[in-house]
């Protein structure tokens, strides 16, 4: 009896050291906060409409903050930002620009419900309490579900710079957000990035006719690699056709959803939509041609050696081959499953990664 209780507490320690141990070589906190503003001036663009008011400014935050891409619509009095920024430091200098313009800040707007786009709500809404954060009934029921999981995945990747706790947006069933009695027209329900959200994940896209600005969110990058995990062949094939329909449009101005702030000068409405357009093709081509996740990686990489924002590829393509403890990025976890039965890593990671997928989407 006494030889079985010896034979539990080795194994308790045993397994209770291998935690600590694969617990250790799990990633750090991000250093995400930038020690030096790189890069151009933000570019400002003017309305073409003869009589409007309307300005644009576009907003970057650092490389090692994802190269998030927030606009300004100002009026006289006036101003709506588009996109909130993912950590604190990005929020906080954002804040700076729209108190800089002295205008009220009226609306916040999340385009879609993914954390790099909606945590620095938690800094605006401090700086800027009578602002309202809005955003189409879908993305925010989503963006609602997800708070709980997106503040601690914040507070795991940025650490000290995590901009939390993160503020519920509210509905806004409404196909226009006005400005000094000028129209920015929404166009909800597009195809763009998933992550582990349904491959019908709800984007909003904003259209300013008095700038002919289009506002395209995470469905156009720029001098990024792009968030391709989540995504089907039918979604890809609705996200290249909206791409295409956009090369149509009448516009001067396209703000990519990622843009490293070097590329900005770079920026032209063509050529953010022909990139976006080219590299989910690429990365189609390297699935289609590829047995592993490593294989597509590399691919892509050879492919886009200058661009930015890898973080998107890795856990893109690691979530399209369904390798969920790879996304923990812990070699010491990935060695320690190498040692197990390959039928039985594969059963781990699909009910990780469902169980995942069930809580952060509505049915
Ligand atoms: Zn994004």
């Amino acid at each position: 009896m006494l030889y079985l209780l010896y034979i539990l507490i080795i194994l308790i320690i045993t397994i209770t050291a291998l935690g600590v141990w694969i617990k250790g070589g799990g990633q750090k906190a991000e250093n995400s906060i930038p020690e030096v503003l790189e890069g151009p001036e933000f570019k400002t663009y003017k309305a073409v409409t003869p009589e409007s008011p309307l300005r644009l400014k576009h907003f970057i935050s650092q490389s090692n903050e994802i190269n998030v891409s927030s606009s300004l619509v100002m009026g006289h009095k006036e101003i709506i930002v588009f996109t909130a920024q993912a950590t604190k430091y990005a929020a906080e200098r954002l804040a700076d620009e729209i108190e800089k313009t002295g205008l009220k800040l009226t609306y916040v707007y999340l385009d879609h419900a993914h954390l790099d786009h909606s945590q620095g709500a938690s800094v605006l809404i401090k700086r800027f309490p009578d602002a309202k954060f809005v955003g189409a009934p879908r993305v925010v029921a989503l963006q609602k579900l997800r708070i709980k999981a997106d503040d601690k995945m914040a507070l795991k990747r940025y650490g000290e710079n995590a901009a939390i706790p993160s503020v519920p947006f509210e509905a806004l069933d409404s196909n226009t957000l006005m400005i000094e009695g000028r129209e920015i027209q929404l166009t909800h329900n597009q195809y763009g990035d998933v992550g582990i959200g349904y491959e019908d994940e709800p984007h909003t896209i904003a259209y300013i006719p008095d700038l002919k600005a289009l506002l395209p969110t995470d469905i156009c990058y720029f001098g990024a690699h792009m968030m391709m995990g989540g995504t089907t062949p039918k979604s890809r094939a609705k996200w290249k056709e909206q791409l295409r329909s956009y090369l149509k449009m009448d516009v001067e101005v396209v703000i990519p959803g990622h843009i490293p702030r070097t590329w900005s000068d770079k920026l032209t409405p063509k050529t953010t939509i022909e990139y976006s357009l080219k590299y989910i093709e690429d990365y189609e081509n390297a699935l289609e041609s590829s047995k592993s996740s490593d294989e597509v990686i590399a691919k892509m990489l050879e492919l886009y050696p200058e661009q930015e924002h890898t973080s998107a590829l890795y856990i893109g393509t690691l979530i399209n081959f369904g390798e969920t403890h790879r996304l923990l990025f812990n070699p010491r976890l990935e060695k320690v499953m190498s040692f197990l039965p390959k039928s039985f890593v594969k059963w781990f990671d699909k009910n990780m990664f469902e169980s995942k997928k069930k809580a952060a989407n509505l049915l």
